[in-house]
């Protein structure tokens, strides 16, 4: 009882989850403080980071570098690359912290996540600027970034306390109660691409719900990584209950995976490599007594439809939005915009039309940039290449080259006339290159849209109620939006997560996504 009233308590005091307001850089003071972060995080460029295991910094000779893509010559900072052993540590480290924080209550695992927010809040530019210059981020992306991290942490601090006050029905003679407790060691592997959010969403819910982790950041994004580990020191959290392992996903991500004492894994990331770590998890090891559990958010390859009623404007805009935001390296980018017949040539028009204003190519650290480079020099020749297989297969229409500078700049590449089955339709290129199909009518154009082996998320532009209620029921994607682009998802309001092979439908920034991270403990007490 005791305990409900201190859940009940914490639930007022920290009130209603709010959306984090995005910075309006209009406003000359936004712009001048975000230039001033900009500064202050290239006077930081270059440092040498640690592991950090059950609380000791562990320095190794043997390092890797995170760079610039706007000028890879630029080292944005030095980190340790952990092999084997060092990830076998982490997993004992975690284990061993997991038996304090597991009965530590709730409220106090909450409080660290509100902390921690408020942390962030106050250094809001700062990470952002790591992102503009780790990951190549525009301003408006890395802002947005940053404050879907802030609000996973506000969210899952909420949901928690939510879960604790749980109740079941009561049969006579008895108390009948329900309790989410935690399920033990977590590997959590996010992506480079939303390298703050995912990082954050994936490993605070791990953490609110009582578990341990280790988490191991992608190799292009180990510095924002860092940034919000040293946030959750500040904020209070026990040594080892999360651990930061940087090193190379096949050695030390996947000894994570295998080892005995991982209870799950929380991947986001490339198919390839989701079903790997589904098919190592799925192998029990010897002593391992649990089944381990997996939450995998994978790959799209997600479609923006339009029919001939649709505003064909908005639609423009939302097609190249869509496919562009983050050159395009966004798992809900619209990479193909299907197209009616009728409307087909009008609306491919206005795409062209409007592409060079919105298009804008550059250093994503000045403002007036939206396209800044592909992430890395493996990602730029996966990109070209993709191009050239486009021209073979429809009818470059705007872009497609490679800028002649040292950053991994390729002017974003729109294909017109792709057919449903072209690889350039089918496969995740995971950079900027749109694929625009014709359909015969709408529903051939849903059609279409369902017709890859992913199911992430969607859009479709109509006029048309009984449309768009079809769409509605039979537009196949664990995201659909109407009459608006297919990115954005907010923490709250858009549970986000796919159909298919674009992973488990995990549903992140929704009010289940904690159970994923918990197991249910029914008691039945004679009273
Ligand atoms: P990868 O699959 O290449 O890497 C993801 C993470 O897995 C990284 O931390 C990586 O480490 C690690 N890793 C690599 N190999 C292994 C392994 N064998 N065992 C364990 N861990 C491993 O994806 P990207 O980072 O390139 O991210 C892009 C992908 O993420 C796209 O496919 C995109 O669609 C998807 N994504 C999905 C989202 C969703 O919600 N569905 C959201 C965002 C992205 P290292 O970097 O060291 O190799």
């Amino acid at each position: 009882m005791q305990d409900r009233q201190t859940v009940q308590a914490m639930l007022a005091q920290i009130g209603e989850f709010k959306t984090e307001l995005l910075t309006d850089f209009s406003q000359p003071d936004n712009a001048a403080a975000f230039e001033a972060a900009l500064v202050k995080v290239r006077g930081q460029f270059g440092q040498k980071h640690p592991l950090v295991i059950g609380g000791k910094e562990i320095w190794l000779d043997d390092t890797f570098d995170s760079t610039n893509p706007s000028h890879p010559d630029q080292v944005v900072g030095v980190f340790s690359k952990a092999g084997k052993e060092l990830a076998e540590q982490a997993i004992e480290a975690a284990a061993a912290a997991f038996e304090t924080w597991r009965r530590t209550p709730v409220p106090s695992r909450a409080a660290i996540l509100v902390k921690t927010a408020a942390l962030m809040r106050a250094r809001k530019h700062e990470c952002s600027a790591w992102m503009v210059y780790e990951e190549g981020k525009n301003w408006v992306e890395a802002d947005a970034d940053t404050a879907e991290a802030i609000d996973f942490l506000e969210y899952y601090a909420r949901q928690m306390l939510k879960l604790e006050l749980v109740e079941v029905y009561q049969t006579p003679g008895e108390r009948d109660t329900l309790h989410y407790i935690p399920l033990g060691v977590g590997a959590v592997i996010p992506p480079w691409n939303f390298p703050l959010a995912i990082t954050v969403g994936m490993s605070s819910g791990a953490i609110v719900a009582g578990n341990a982790i280790v988490l191991k950041p992608a190799s292009d994004a180990p510095k924002i990584a860092w940034v919000y580990f040293q946030l959750l020191r500040e904020a209070g959290l026990p040594d080892g209950v999360c651990n930061y392992l940087t090193g190379p996903g096949a050695l030390a991500g996947e000894t994570l995976v295998d080892h005995p004492k991982t209870r799950f894994i929380a991947f986001t990331g490339s198919k390839e490599v989701g079903l790997r770590i589904h098919e190592r998890a799925a192998k029990p090891q010897a002593g391992q007594p649990w089944i381990k559990r997996t939450i995998l958010e994978m790959g799209g390859k997600d479609a923006v439809v339009v029919d001939e009623t649709a505003d064909l404007d908005a639609a423009a805009k939302g097609i190249l939005v869509s496919a562009f935001g983050f050159q395009g390296q966004k798992c809900s980018a619209g990479s193909r915009a299907i197209i009616v017949a009728d409307v087909y040539d009008a609306l491919v028009e206005k795409i062209v039309a409007q592409a060079p204003q919105l298009l804008t190519i550059g250093d994503p650290d000045q403002r007036k940039h939206y396209i800044g480079p592909v992430v890395s020099k493996n990602q730029y020749r996966t990109v070209l290449n993709y191009i050239e297989i486009g021209k073979g297969e429809g009818r470059l229409i705007y872009g497609g080259k490679a800028l002649e500078r040292d950053g991994y700049f390729i002017e974003p590449a729109i294909f017109a006339d792709v057919a449903p089955d072209a690889r350039i339709a089918q496969e995740e290129i995971f950079g900027p290159v749109l694929a625009l199909i014709k359909a015969d009518d709408w529903k051939h154009a849903i059609n279409i849209a369902n017709s890859t082996e992913f199911g992430l998320t969607g859009a479709y532009y109509s006029a048309i109620p009984e449309r768009i209620e079809y769409a509605k029921k039979e537009f196949f994607v664990g995201n659909l939006y109407i009459n608006r682009k297919c990115t954005g998802a907010l923490v709250g309001i858009h549970p986000f997560g796919g159909f298919n092979m674009s992973g488990t439908d995990s549903k992140a920034g929704g009010p289940d996504y904690l159970l994923l991270f918990t197991q249910a403990k029914s008691i039945g007490e004679k009273i």
